[in-house]
């Protein structure tokens, strides 16, 4: 049986652009406690891993930290 999460504490390929992705990627842990990396735009759902560069590729966008409200002042 395997569970998706949203992200596994240790990523598996570290250096994959997956993780970066605004895809997003789903982390699917198998019974045997391996994480697999799922895409949900490539047809093959699994593309060999490490990723190092896709054509589907979308930087995902930054969080919003504490502090950053976005804006700049107003304008007078
Ligand atoms: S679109 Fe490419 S980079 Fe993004 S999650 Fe899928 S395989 Fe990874």
């Amino acid at each position: 049986m395997t569970k998706t999460s949203p992200a596994p504490t240790e990523l598996p390929f570290p250096t994959s652009l997956c993780h970066l992705c605004a895809a997003p990627p789903r982390y699917i842990t198998s019974a045997r406690g391996s994480v697999f990396i799922m895409c949900p735009l490539l047809p093959n759902k699994y593309p060999p891993q490490p990723v190092r560069a896709c054509p589907l590729f979308k930087p995902r966008p930054p969080q919003p930290g504490p502090g950053s409200d976005g804006s700049a002042g107003e304008p007078r």
